[in-house]
């Protein structure tokens, strides 16, 4: 399974994300992970994106698209993947179609989760994500079992992103609905869009997730 996850911030794609690849046993290729380790690390690639995620914008397509072709380069991505956060404008989804030609690889589906702009800032400011495995919360719908203990690694650290404040927040869906939404009509004439309604529970959405993508056998 070949699969890109659309959506704007806040929409779940992380979470959906998790479980799609554990279902497809595909690996999770999310650019704003990648991105987060290299500001960790401090890597010059982490010290030149972090002043533009620190605004909730987005880091420039050349950058992108230079880490996700050495990300191709590794053998995992032979049974599949799915990405998140990836292509996030035109361009990108141009050099993305680029690489994939390059590879002989077609994409199977491009999911789009769309939600209702409001919902997106009570979510993301709600939002915490474990330290050590990356497991993602939302402190009213979706908290830990035990209060400040991931439920899957049983760390202790879950921390809200530097960017889940809410002036960063309103900035991120800005830049989506400007630069990331068109990619919806850069796909649609390929007759593998899916959209789907972020709306609702953890569960409510994934339930129509499923429904919507084929079952992991028809893939193998
Ligand atoms: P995310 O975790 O996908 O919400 O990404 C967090 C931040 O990383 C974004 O607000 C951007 O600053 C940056 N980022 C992640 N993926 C991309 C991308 N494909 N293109 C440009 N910037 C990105």
């Amino acid at each position: 399974m070949r699969l890109i996850l659309l959506g704007p911030p806040g929409a779940g794609k992380g979470t959906q994300a998790q479980q799609l690849c554990a279902r497809y046993d595909i690996p999770h290729i999310s650019t704003g992970d990648m991105l987060r380790d290299q500001v960790l690390e401090k890597t010059a690639l982490g010290r030149k994106a972090r002043r533009f995620m620190a605004q909730g914008k987005l880091v420039p397509d050349e950058v992108i698209l230079a880490m996700v072709a050495e990300r191709f380069q590794k053998p995992d991505i032979a049974n599949g993947f799915l990405l998140d956060g990836f292509p996030r404008t035109v361009a990108q989804a141009v050099g993305l179609t680029s690489l994939l030609e390059a590879a002989h690889l077609e994409l199977d589906a491009i999911l789009a989760i769309t939600i209702d702009a409001e919902v997106l800032v009570s979510r993301l400011s709600a939002r915490r994500t474990c330290s050590n495995c990356k497991t993602i919360y939302n402190l009213i719908a979706q908290p830990p079992k035990r209060e400040g203990i991931c439920d899957v690694c049983s760390g202790t650290n879950l921390v809200q992103r530097d960017d889940d404040q809410p002036n960063t927040i309103r900035a991120r869906i800005e830049v989506y609905e400007r630069q990331t939404l068109p990619l919806l009509s850069y796909y649609r004439p390929m007759g593998k869009l899916l959209e789907v309604s972020g709306q609702g529970s953890v569960a409510e959405v994934q339930e129509r997730v499923q429904a919507t993508l084929p079952p992991a056998k028809e893939t193998d």
